[in-house]
């Protein structure tokens, strides 16, 4: 949905730049069309089998984003109650929505169990003692899948890898048998499914399709032994392209095939996809500071720093940088770097750019996902505005924050 017009770079129908004008940088702006057509395409992909998309809140959980998947028929994935909150007042449909983490309070089963969440993923069976007190307490029964831990290698970034053995993740598979066995004696739960995640920014499905032939297995042997078992939960995970000539597997042909492994299964499937829904609707806007060199070194200073978007420090992250209005100039190479007091502060390093002057406005490419749900106020930084762009029409969808926002909740 990101395209130039002559020299101008669109999202949609809409100059970035009339944006960065009017709203300021640094700003996200999402193209509400390329959410929609992430969504859609897992949704049209499956077909006549029965299915859930359980977006990934974590990715990006701006109301109007929250809203515009809700409308389009979307389930939740949640990995908290902050989450479940917003999911509700974004008009979220609770009994689409399934709770992940390996770390859920009391507090969050019992507004979960409150609000009438589809199921619980469980990562412990101290949590599955947990969520069945709770639920026998309300007089209810509590849905739960365990989240299995398949032991397959997702060949990831390790910060986002977790379905190898050694990760904090799920039950190992080969005792998820006799866990379900023992929560036959928890009489407030009700054994609805199977669930996996091995990790994020999976570029080579293979993986994937190996986990899912374990976690079939393992739900046709609960199922023999009697347990109800509706659901498969697949998880996320897909990638995305961040460099150009970067290959990521496409929604549809991922989601085909997997439905020639489960068209059989007679299971509803589910699955948590985040970044491949939002990940390539977004882009940072942000404007030129400053030109300088050090020594041999040339530095581009940017109004957007690491609090605004972590993923280059944390993870050595890669996004393309290109202007909101080409010039004809020879490009240089440079470092562009935000304002805060840290090395570890930048977009890009060493990185062949367009040649940019102070006053000039850039995109950071692909950062709808774990862009602006990772900001913070670091250095006092008030967080960015976002922005969705619907056609021809963009609005502000979160006002950028004001040194008032910065102390709010403070006390002296
Ligand atoms: C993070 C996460 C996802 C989403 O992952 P993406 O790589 O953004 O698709 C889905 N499920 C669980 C349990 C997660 O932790």
């Amino acid at each position: 949905m990101l395209r130039y017009s002559r020299a101008d770079l669109y999202s949609e129908d809409v100059p970035l730049a009339d944006i960065a004008a009017r709203v300021g940088t640094p700003a996200f702006v999402y193209s509400s069309r390329a959410i929609l057509n992430n969504y859609c395409a897992y949704h049209e992909a499956f077909a006549e089998l029965p299915h859930t998309v359980c977006y990934a809140v974590k990715a990006n959980s701006s109301l109007a984003v929250l809203r515009l998947l809700a409308d389009a028929g979307a389930g939740f994935d949640i990995v908290s109650g902050g989450e479940l909150f917003r999911v509700l007042k974004a008009g979220g449909n609770p009994n689409k929505v399934v709770f992940s983490g390996v770390g859920k309070t009391a507090a969050e089963v019992e507004y979960a169990l409150e609000s009438g969440i589809h199921s619980f993923n469980c990562e412990s069976e101290s949590e599955l003692a947990l969520i069945n007190a709770m639920a026998a307490r309300r007089g209810t029964t509590a849905g739960f899948a365990i989240r299995v831990n398949p032991d397959v290698d997702p060949s990831t970034h390790p910060y986002i890898s977790t379905g190898l053995s050694e990760h904090k993740f799920g039950i190992p598979i080969a005792d998820a048998i006799a866990v379900y066995e023992r929560s036959r004696d928890l009489g407030n739960l009700s054994a609805e499914g199977v669930s996996c995640h091995i990790g994020s920014q999976i570029l080579d499905p293979t993986p994937i399709l190996e986990a899912v032939d374990k976690v079939v297995a393992l739900a046709g042997s609960l199922r023999n032994a009697g347990f109800p078992i509706r659901h498969l939960d697949l998880g996320g995970g897909l990638g995305v392209a961040y460099r150009p000539g970067e290959e990521a597997p496409g929604i549809r042909e991922f989601i085909q095939g997997l439905r020639t492994r489960l068209g059989a299964s007679g299971l509803c499937i589910m699955v948590e996809p985040g970044r491949s829904i939002v990940g390539q609707a977004g882009v940072l806007l942000t404007r030129v500071l400053y030109r300088k060199k050090n020594g041999d070194k040339e530095f581009v200073v940017v109004d957007a720093a690491m609090n605004d978007l972590i993923r280059p420090s944390l993870y050595r992250a890669h996004h393309e940088i290109i202007p909101l209005r080409r010039r004809n100039l020879p490009r240089i190479t440079a470092d562009v770097v935000g304002p805060i007091c840290e090395t570890g502060d930048f977009l890009a390093r060493d990185r062949e750019i367009d040649n940019v002057l102070p006053g000039d406005f850039l995109a950071v490419c692909t950062t709808g996902a774990y862009g602006f749900v990772l900001s913070s106020n670091y250095n006092s930084r008030p967080r960015a505005a976002e922005v969705l762009v619907e056609g021809d029409r963009s609005r502000i969808i979160r006002n950028r924050e004001s040194y008032e926002d910065l102390i709010r909740g403070e006390t002296i």
